[in-house]
């Protein structure tokens, strides 16, 4: 597994590159891996490991994203940073 400043910065990209929201989702599950690629590090999410399951309700319907539990962390930590100075 990659370092956590590394999913950061891929979280970071996400968000810029509009692949994933920056705001809370709507809805939120945790489960076995459904062998889907992650949102954060492109990586598959075997059913050994936790997923992490986002949806966020759009105009057209539904978004749904699959994470890994520390891409998500680290999309978080990405979200929430906000504007807060940091150097
Ligand atoms: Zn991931």
């Amino acid at each position: 597994m990659p370092d956590e400043p590394i999913l950061r910065e891929k979280a970071r990209e996400a968000i810029q590159s509009g692949k994933l929201p920056a705001r809370r989702s709507d809805r939120m599950f945790g489960g076995p891996g459904s062998g889907q690629r992650c949102a954060v590090c492109g990586k598959p999410l075997p059913r050994e490991e936790v997923e992490i399951e986002l949806e966020f309700n759009q105009r057209h319907g539904l978004d749904q994203y699959h994470l890994h539990h520390r891409c998500y962390a680290a999309w978080e930590f990405e979200r929430t940073k906000g504007g807060a100075a940091h150097s």
